[in-house]
């Protein structure tokens, strides 16, 4: 093995600890604590672990937590009601509500009632509208804490070749645009793409967000390149007969040819909360009308 490991659990657990000092500046200047209020209906184990663990490090960060657990059979009328009682709270800086929600709710009309200032997801269209014409606003979490990564690692960014693998409205289309923001050359990969491993081959950066267990081999890869996995899956360890999580890079042939990569778990993942808790508060400065400290 040859690639530097980027330790993402280690990044983000500083950046929590900065947006922990700048959580009790805002307190001081405001008299409150900034508010996070996150919404889950319905019961899957997955997205209730995610909402625990959001709860958990908000009040770990100094900020207010308000959860908010709905029944699987809340009507999307309701669920948009509470919404707009949470866009109209002044305790509540930011909304997150968590995906995916049950299949009688249309996901698109819950997202365009969240405030866009609350939108620390980032999901309305107003934010991506923003994001794509340089205009300040909410980013997607997962993909800006993979650009933190980058930056971190590589510095400027400026002129590299980036591939990004999938084009969803959460993760592929905002990394896109933010490599594109970092005056990359961008090219964004999908299941329609001819020929992905010759696409990969050219890249300096490959971004992948697929969601398909160790599908980038690292005789895709150009030697140097930089490698963030984004994927999470769950597969059975044949050795041990055990689920483990492994990301859509093949880690083990990827890491003796890429300069440096992300591990699955410890890589992108801690970033998504730490971004979370990051954006609540620069959303409670913007809200509040106080700048944000340096
Ligand atoms: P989606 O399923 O929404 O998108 C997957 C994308 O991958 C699509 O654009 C799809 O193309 C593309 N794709 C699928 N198969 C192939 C293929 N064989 N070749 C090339 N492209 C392909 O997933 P998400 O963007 O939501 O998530 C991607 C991964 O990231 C998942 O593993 C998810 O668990 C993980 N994730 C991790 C997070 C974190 O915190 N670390 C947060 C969010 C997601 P097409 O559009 O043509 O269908």
């Amino acid at each position: 093995m040859s690639a530097e490991i980027i330790d993402g659990k280690a990044f983000a657990a500083g950046l929590r600890s900065r947006v922990g000092a700048l959580a009790g500046a805002f307190e001081k200047a405001t008299g409150r604590k900034a508010g996070l209020a996150v919404v889950l209906v319905g019961e899957d184990p997955a997205s209730q672990v995610y909402v625990r663990s959001k709860g958990k490090a908000t009040l770990e960060a100094g900020m207010e937590s308000f959860e908010h657990r709905l029944p699987d059979d809340t009507s999307e009328a309701d669920l948009v009601a509470l919404v707009r009682s949470l866009n109209a709270d002044p305790a509540v800086d930011g909304i997150l509500v968590q995906l995916p929600l049950p299949k009688h709710i249309d996901e698109n009309a819950v997202i365009a009632a969240i405030d866009p200032d609350k939108d620390v997801d980032g999901f309305h269209p107003v934010n991506a509208g923003r994001l794509a014409t340089g205009l300040h606003g909410f980013v997607p979490c997962t993909p800006l804490g993979c650009i933190m990564l980058l930056k971190d690692r590589l510095g400027d960014l400026s002129g590299l070749d980036a591939v990004v693998i999938g084009r969803s409205n959460i993760v592929g289309k905002p990394m896109a645009q933010l490599l594109l923001k970092e005056s990359c050359t961008v090219t964004i990969a999908h299941s329609r793409t001819r020929d992905l491993a010759d696409v990969v081959r050219r890249a300096d950066i490959v971004v992948a967000a697929v969601g398909r267990p160790q599908m980038i081999r690292g005789d895709w890869l150009k030697p140097g390149a930089t490698v963030i996995d984004v994927g999470i899956n769950r597969i059975m360890d044949t050795e041990t007969a055990k689920g483990r999580l492994v990301g859509d890079v093949d880690f083990d042939s990827a890491a003796k040819v890429a300069g440096a990569i992300t591990p699955v778990p410890g890589g992108v993942g801690p970033m998504t909360i730490a971004v979370l808790l990051r954006n609540t508060l620069v959303a409670a400065h913007r809200l509040a009308g106080v700048p944000l400290a340096k």
